[in-house]
């Protein structure tokens, strides 16, 4: 097991000379489970890759323990990569299929044996290893992709979007899975997912990325509260966060003034300083609320309702703003009426408008 340093970690594709990856520093701890997340082409996979040493570094260092790698082959970095397409020798069993690697690095049989068997019985592959990938579901083979990187025994184990074939219930099932197996080895994993549900479950730290660039790095749960941005605050999340822009002024209380003239009341809202001035509220949907009489802070109109089970997502709009409340069953209002809302204000998070970063508050 090992610690993964980056320091200032740049890369430039020679065609076209496009940034991938502007300077990226952090440090992936021994034992930890990191995710990579951001939309595509944001350049989680080119970071993933530079450490797994399948592409080149243009500037900056990386360490994996103690020992700089950046011109160390990959077969040389003890890392084991599962990818996407699960890539299994179609011809061999899935017990060959997991033995391969061990056998080309002509460890003992009984070696081998052993650590064939241990996966095998972690992922529950036991009754299946006399079969050939074409005998296995989708789920079943990448199951036995990551036992092939399992069996190596590797410092760090590095994933590309390793579940992004299989259905949704697979996935969820898959992701707990993962988690269990990072638990029971103790082995630094490294994870890349556009998926902002995936990186937040398994993630124990998410590094947000957008354009190549590091936005925030942090718990899950303290990206998606204390967001540095408005990219993070409205990418974690789901439905997203809503984002009002309006002139934030203290008249009674403090309001948001919309560009109509419209007034949302902001009592108990943890204000940024050198009111009175421009910004853009960020409130989350499960901080909507249907208003007793008297007490709305809002009013919109019930555009459309949406059922999700436990709960549904009530899309409103309040003139040309566009909102979506997270209620109750129960509270679903009907469509086309108009609603008054309170809002949870000191949960409101407040953005320049100019360059997205957060206001202090
Ligand atoms: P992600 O994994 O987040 O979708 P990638 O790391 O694959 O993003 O790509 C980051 C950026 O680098 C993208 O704009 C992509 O088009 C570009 N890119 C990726 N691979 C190459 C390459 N081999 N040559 C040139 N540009 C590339």
């Amino acid at each position: 097991m090992a610690e993964v340093r980056l320091e200032h970690v740049r890369k430039v594709y020679p065609q076209g000379g496009h940034v991938a990856i502007a300077d990226a520093s952090f440090t992936v701890a021994d034992g930890e489970r990191l995710v990579l997340v951001g939309p595509s082409g944001c350049g989680k996979s080119t970071l993933l890759r530079m450490i797994a040493g399948l592409e080149s570094i243009t500037s900056g260092t990386l360490r994996i323990g103690e020992r700089v790698v950046n011109d160390v082959a990959p077969k040389d970095r003890d890392i084991a990569m599962v990818f996407q397409s699960y890539a299994l020798y179609p011809h061999m069993t899935v017990a060959e299929n997991l033995s391969f690697a061990l056998q080309l690095r002509k460890l003992p049989v009984a070696e081998i044996t052993t650590r064939v068997g241990q996966a095998a019985e972690m992922l529950g592959l036991d009754s299946m290893l006399e079969r050939k990938p074409a005998q296995l579901s989708g789920g079943q083979r990448q199951r036995v992709a990551l036992g092939r990187a399992l069996v190596r025994q590797p410092q760090v184990f590095l994933l590309d979007e390793p579940l992004s074939n299989l259905d949704a219930k697979l996935r969820a099932g898959m992701r707990a899975e993962i988690a269990r197996i990072h638990a029971r080895t103790g082995t630094t994993m490294i994870y890349v997912t556009h998926d902002q549900v995936e990186a937040m479950t398994l993630g124990q730290r998410i590094v947000v990325m957008k354009d190549g660039v590091v936005q925030q790095i942090d718990t899950p749960m303290t990206l998606y509260r204390n967001p540095a941005n408005l990219f993070v605050a409205t990418f974690l999340g789901s439905p997203a966060m809503n984002t009002v822009e309006g002139l934030l002024a203290l008249d009674d209380g403090p309001v948001l003034v919309l560009a109509d003239g419209q007034r949302v009341r902001l009592d108990g809202a943890r204000l940024p300083s050198g009111l009175p001035r421009k910004v853009v509220a960020g409130i989350r949907p499960e901080h909507l609320a249907v208003a007793a009489d008297g007490q709305a802070m809002l009013s919109a109109t019930v555009d459309t309702v949406e059922p999700v089970g436990n709960e549904v997502f009530v899309n409103l709009r309040m003139g040309a703003v566009l909102l979506v409340a997270r209620l109750p069953p129960e509270e679903a209002p009907v469509e086309g009426r108009a609603l008054g809302l309170t809002l949870r204000a000191p949960e409101v998070l407040f953005f320049d408008p100019a360059s997205g970063e957060r206001l202090p508050g």
